[in-house]
């Protein structure tokens, strides 16, 4: 599990780049046998003076292939996923939460020199998944219909009662 200084990085406007294997993001919705692949995660740090005030930033680019369990035909759906995103960071809960409203031109975290950036991941490719994926045309359709031509009428019955 990698754990990184945000502090330092965005101070030094440093760049870092880390690869996670689908299988480890455990909280987020997967199809069953998702292959070996890695989804990359690079964060820039950066310092901006707007509104008055220094702005800490964390530029966040997310990319590589998910693996989604269709909500139709149960089968895995392989999606490119590219997101770019970037949050404000702040030393303490206290400061994040004295900033005016009117103030928040990016969305907020507090920042660790022990951060964890999987939660950040977790939750910024949550954000961006359907809430109900589905193929576009699933795979089985044309199967179901090849099959069902040579086999009983019973057997079809069969095929279609639910659980
Ligand atoms: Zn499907």
């Amino acid at each position: 599990m990698h754990h990184i200084n945000l502090f330092s990085l965005i101070e030094n406007n440093g760049i870092v780049e880390l690869n996670y294997l689908n299988q480890d993001l455990k909280r987020l919705p997967q199809a069953d046998n998702i292959i070996d692949n890695n989804i990359k995660l690079t964060l820039r740090g950066e310092t901006i003076d707007q509104n008055g005030r220094t702005q800490n930033l964390i530029h966040i680019n997310i990319s590589g292939l998910f693996f989604l369990k269709c909500q139709r035909c149960e089968n895995c759906i392989e999606k490119k996923i590219h997101i770019t995103n970037t949050l404000e960071v702040f030393y303490t809960q206290s400061t994040l939460e004295k900033l005016p409203i009117e103030q928040e031109n990016f969305d907020s975290i507090v920042g660790s020199k022990e951060y964890n950036p999987q939660e950040l991941l977790e939750e910024e490719i949550l954000l961006n998944l359907p809430a109900f994926p589905t193929h576009d045309v699933c795979p089985t359709h044309d199967y179901y219909a090849k099959t069902q031509e040579v086999e009983s009428p019973f057997a079809i019955l069969k095929k279609l009662k639910p659980n």
